[in-house]
Order: C-alpha cells, then sequence, then structure tokens
C-alpha cells in the first residue's frame, strides 16, 4: 500500500480552523468522530473524488446522500448549466416547478400537492408547523436517534423514559421550545401504543424516518411503522414520513413504497436536488391547503423553488424512472454488503450490518441494531481505526460510524470488489 500524502490538505485545514468555526460549514465534515485532519476536496467524477493532494478515492459518502447518480453526471451538470445561463433566480413562478412537482408526485402517489423549500431542515420544520396548524394541535412525536434536520423542536436527544418530555441536545435551544416535543423509542410499537393512549388526541403529528439513516441505517419495522398509521389515523393526528435521505434511495418511491403506507405528509430532500440545495414536503390537497397563500400556514423563501435546484432535481430524477436503475443499485449495493459481510468474518471482527438497498452501515458491535440504544452499542474506536485504514486504501466512508455509507450507479463491480478487497486488509490491520 502507498501511503497517501496530505500536505496540501493539512495547510488547507489550518486555514480553515482560523475562519471557520471548527473549520468546516456543518459538523460531522470535521472527523471529530474518527480523528485525524479532514480531507479537501477538489473535484468528483462518477464513483470517484480527488483530494487537493491528487489521491482519488471511491466515495461513498455522495455529499451525504444526494449523488445517487454519481459525481457531474453529465445530464445533471448540463441542465443546472443551461438553467443559471437562463438566469440563476427570479422570485417569479417558472413552468420546471410544476414539471418537478408532477414529476415527484408520480413517484409518490401519497403526495398530491408539493412546496419546494432549500433544505430537508427548512422542509421538516414547515411540515411540523403545518400539521400544527392543520390540526390546532401542539404536541409532536420523534422518535430517539431520528435526525429532521436542525430545526429547534426536534433537536431533541434520546431521554430513558418512554414518554419523558422533551431535553433540548443543543444550548441555543430554550426548553419552552421542546415542550411540545414527545420522544419515543424507534421500533417499539408498544410505546407509541402507550402514548396515544394517554395523550393521542393531543398530538398533532408523528415525524419519523422509516428507515432510518442517522443513527446508522436502520429500517423501521413493519409493525413499528403500521403502528404508527393506524394510531394517528384514530386519534386524528398526522403522519409524516421524513424521506430526505430514504426518498427516491430506498426505491423510487421511497420507504413508504416498500413499506406499502401511505403518510400523510412526506419530506423530501437530498436525492430530490442531486446535489442541489432544495427540500420539500407534500401531501393531500386537503392537508395542503392550509399552507398560505391558500391557508393561513405561513411558509415562505426567497429561492425556493431555484431554477438551478429545480433544473439539478428534474434532471435526476428523469434517470429514475426506470426501474431497472433499482435493480442495478439493489444488485451492486447487495455485493458489497456481503463481501464486506465475508471480509469482516474471515478476519474474526464483530460486526452487525444492517442494509436498506442502496444505504448501509457496518455496525461494529455484535447486533442486532435495532433503535437508538443498540447502536449505540458499536465499537466506536474500532470504527475509527477501521475508517482510516480504508482512507489510507482509498476508500472514503463517513467518518462516523452512525452514518450510511451509498452505493450510486456510477459504482461499478470493479469499485465493489476493490472496496471489498481493500477492507479484508484493513480488517487484518485492526484486528
Ligand atoms: C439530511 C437529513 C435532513 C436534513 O436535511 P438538510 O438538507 O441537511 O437540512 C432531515 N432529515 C433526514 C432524514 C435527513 O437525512
Amino acid at each position: 500500500m502507498k501511503r497517501r500524502k496530505h500536505h496540501q490538505s493539512k495547510r488547507m485545514w489550518k486555514s480553515a480552523l482560523r475562519h471557520l468555526p471548527g473549520g468546516v460549514n456543518s459538523p460531522v465534515r470535521a472527523f471529530a468522530g474518527v480523528g485525524g485532519t479532514p480531507l479537501f476536496v477538489s473535484r468528483g467524477k462518477g464513483s470517484k473524488i480527488w483530494d487537493v493532494d491528487g489521491n482519488w478515492y471511491i466515495d461513498y459518502i455522495g455529499s451525504w446522500g444526494p449523488l445517487i447518480l454519481g459525481h457531474a453526471d453529465p445530464d445533471v451538470v448540463r441542465a443546472v448549466r443551461e438553467a443559471a445561463g437562463r438566469g440563476t433566480s427570479f422570485g417569479i413562478p417558472t413552468d420546471q416547478e410544476t414539471e418537478l412537482a408532477r414529476l415527484v408526485k408520480s413517484y409518490f402517489p401519497s403526495i398530491e400537492k408539493i412546496r419546494f423549500v432549500n433544505s430537508g431542515t427548512e422542509a421538516s420544520m414547515s411540515a411540523i408547523r403545518l400539521a400544527r396548524g392543520y390540526t390546532g394541535r401542539d404536541e409532536i412525536v420523534k422518535f430517539e436517534g431520528c435526525y429532521h434536520g436542525h430545526v429547534d423542536a426536534l433537536l431533541v436527544k434520546a431521554g430513558s423514559g418512554a414518554t419523558t418530555l422533551g431535553i433540548p441536545t443543543s444550548p441555543g435551544v430554550p426548553s419552552d421550545f421542546t415542550r411540545h416535543t414527545r420522544l419515543l423509542p424507534y421500533n417499539d410499537p408498544r410505546a407509541v401504543r402507550k402514548a396515544f393512549q394517554r395523550y393521542g388526541r393531543r398530538i398533532a403529528g408523528v415525524i419519523v424516518e422509516p428507515v432510518a439513516g442517522n443513527m446508522g441505517v436502520i429500517r423501521g419495522t413493519p409493525e413499528f411503522l403500521e403502528t404508527l398509521r393506524e394510531e394517528t389515523r384514530n386519534h386524528d393526528s398526522l403522519l409524516i414520513f421524513d424521506e430526505v435521505m430514504s426518498g427516491f434511495r430506498v426505491s423510487r418511491g421511497g420507504a413508504q413504497e416498500l413499506a406499502k403506507i401511505k403518510p400523510d405528509l412526506t419530506v423530501l430532500g437530498k436525492v430530490l436536488g442531486g446535489g442541489m440545495p432544495i427540500g420539500a414536503f407534500g401531501g393531500s390537497v386537503e392537508i395542503m391547503r392550509s399552507l398560505a397563500p391558500e391557508g393561513p400556514v405561513y411558509q415562505a423563501g426567497t429561492l425556493s423553488g431555484n431554477p438551478m435546484a429545480v433544473a439539478g432535481g428534474l434532471a435526476t430524477l428523469k434517470k429514475l424512472k426506470d426501474r431497472k436503475q433499482y435493480k442495478r443499485l439493489e444488485k451492486l449495493s447487495l455485493n458489497l454488503a456481503e463481501g464486506l459481510k465475508e471480509a469482516s468474518q474471515r478476519q474474526g471482527i464483530t460486526t452487525y450490518q444492517n442494509r436498506v438497498g442502496s444505504m448501509m452501515t457496518l455496525f461494529f458491535c455484535a447486533g442486532p441494531v435495532t433503535d437508538y440504544a443498540s447502536a449505540l452499542s458499536s465499537d466506536t474506536s474500532r470504527y475509527a481505526r477501521f475508517f482510516h485504514s480504508m482512507l489510507d486504501r482509498g476508500i472514503y466512508l463517513a467518518p462516523s460510524q452512525f452514518e450510511a455509507a451509498f452505493v450510486s450507479l456510477a459504482h461499478t463491480e470493479r469499485d465493489i470488489g476493490n472496496t471489498v478487497a481493500a477492507a479484508e486488509e484493513a480488517f487484518r490491520e485492526i484486528k
């Protein structure tokens, strides 16, 4: 193995630390979960990225999910360029926004009307407001380990009791703001039934990642998701699926298509923009009618429905029309997953794997990993060593145990083979 040099990255990191808090614009990029200094990227193409020192890597971050077509997909790049040439922003309606709405609706039948915003955070924040405005109630249920962006009311960490009142994870969030957030354990239908029994008539909505990706990948069990659907329906609360990560990813129609469950509201982002900043939320005509200007629930955005973001999204989603794409993605992902599992077994490293389609996490624990508590039982220092060993071998994984690895349509069987071979060596090295 040839040692990769990182002189330029180290120099840039020093400079970044002087000007950006923690050197980054989003915390996990700072390598706090694995130690060491982050690499600076100069470009990407397909499944690969190049750092500023000229090293290349097979990338499994894919911008944390959006790049299902890989880096710099020619059709996406062309569409964004053309859109920019026509004008970067107007604040006046464009027909492309309607076209994107129509396309998203054709993949997500639960959505009859949709509002585009600029990020997943913005979308989940607005969906919560809409749920409260529509139902006239305040209480929101969220689950331990689920992430819905850095929305004040949803930045609530795991508590011990099933119905513990929310405690803000972050300073700067007044406890008053999370007073109406009820925290429950993930994949625990009994806790859900009990909560609805006690205060179901006060719950505006339940927000959940139907396939969780932000505590590592954990699939919501059919019983859990069906219980959510049943209880919310029986209590006139809204079921909100946060499919920012799983949408267009685990299947064309997201986790709701796999689970055959129709949520009241769906939150989207990531793949929706193919790497451009966008988010969206949508649901039935009846619910979306409450949103301004049709209804009283206010929501707005100077750059919402931005022409370049919409163009990036349209180009991406059009290429996902053919379901054969998902078959290919499944095959690549299965081969990677099986390869990693077998390599770790051969090297005697205890791991537990969760995978749904092209998102997967290899937990460094015996498992099973079904909720936040079991995810937290992972050996994060062992993951850190694995991460650095893989990085040395040209494989870019997420710098945290509690994130997903994403396979894209630009990955090849050869990439997968090289990744598994590197993992075999890495497992041997960290034994
Ligand atoms: C990434 C993510 C978000 C936040 O989206 P941003 O675009 O980063 O604001 C919300 N929910 C889920 C499930 C996500 O994975």
